[in-house]
């Protein structure tokens, strides 16, 4: 899933960020994203910045809720740096934590920038935030933690 979204971040060099929602199963001390949200027409998106509209997003995850037998849930969210690094800025922090604080859940993050993958789990109640890295690789799946 994740090389997935590389590869298709990667091809796309239209040079504004793009982004979208992360989809998947929550596990006994495991986030197992299944799917993800592209970029949909009410986003608003520059080079440095993109605002994710609820609208459209939603209905596609509502939309693999249903088709999912109600298990597949809102995991996280992620985002593209075609111009900069692939490190979160403070405004992708303090928005990471809002949304945790939102869904009360562990969310996790990704930035696409170039070849190179950031990925990060905001946790809260207690809150604390740590970067991932990558334990693992297959053809299929990237495991983080
Ligand atoms: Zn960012």
């Amino acid at each position: 899933m994740i090389h997935e979204l590389l590869q298709r971040t990667r091809s796309c060099r239209s040079g504004i960020e793009q982004g979208g929602l992360l989809l998947g199963l929550r596990k006994e001390n495991a986030l197992q994203i299944t799917s993800y949200t592209l970029p949909q027409k009410w986003d608003y998106a520059t080079p440095v910045l993109f605002n994710r509209h609820v609208r459209g997003h939603r209905e596609l995850a509502q939309e693999e809720w249903r088709r999912s037998g109600k298990t597949v849930d809102w995991l996280g969210e992620w985002h593209t740096h075609p111009r900069g690094v692939a490190l979160p800025s403070m405004t992708d922090r303090q928005s990471w934590l809002h949304l945790a604080r939102h869904t009360k859940n562990p969310m996790v993050f990704l930035i696409f920038s170039g070849c190179s993958i950031y990925a990060g789990l905001q946790q809260v109640a207690p809150t604390s935030f740590r970067q991932l890295s990558q334990i693992e690789r297959n053809e299929e799946a990237v495991l983080l933690g």
